[in-house]
């Protein structure tokens, strides 16, 4: 993959980013205002598929962060869109089904939704 100074700004906005972001956010967090958001769109996209980002959707919003910063998914409300890191202990579970099919694994991913604390309780869940 060639990293262009965009794709390089991109992931250093993702690297430093503690929650996911969506393309809007990040276009918004952008140093220099060259880039539009098909431009965005299309480099997470690609980082995507290169498994250098994951992505979690909400409401046909994607968000976006980093594969492989610490390894951590997302648990996100599904009313407020409160987001939580959650360690993941899937490695172990995927590496094991995988060999069974000789599958070789590049990446995963994983988002869990929910109602967080207080919003079951302003719906009564
Ligand atoms: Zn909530
Ligand atoms: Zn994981």
């Amino acid at each position: 993959m060639r990293m262009t100074n965009q794709r390089k700004m991109i992931l250093t906005l993702l690297k430093k980013s503690h929650m996911p972001k969506s393309a809007e956010m990040i276009l918004a967090d952008l140093p220099d205002h060259t880039m539009n958001l098909s431009t965005v769109y299309r480099t997470l996209d690609t980082f995507f598929v290169e498994g250098l980002v994951s992505k979690s959707t909400m409401k046909n919003t994607s968000y976006y962060y980093m594969t492989h910063q610490d390894h951590h998914h997302y648990m996100i409300c599904i009313h407020c869109q409160k987001m939580y890191e959650m360690d993941c202990h899937l490695d172990d579970i995927a590496e094991s089904v995988a060999k069974d099919h000789h599958f070789k694994i590049t990446h995963h991913d994983m988002t869990v939704y929910g109602y967080c604390e207080s919003c079951q309780k302003e719906l009564n869940l």
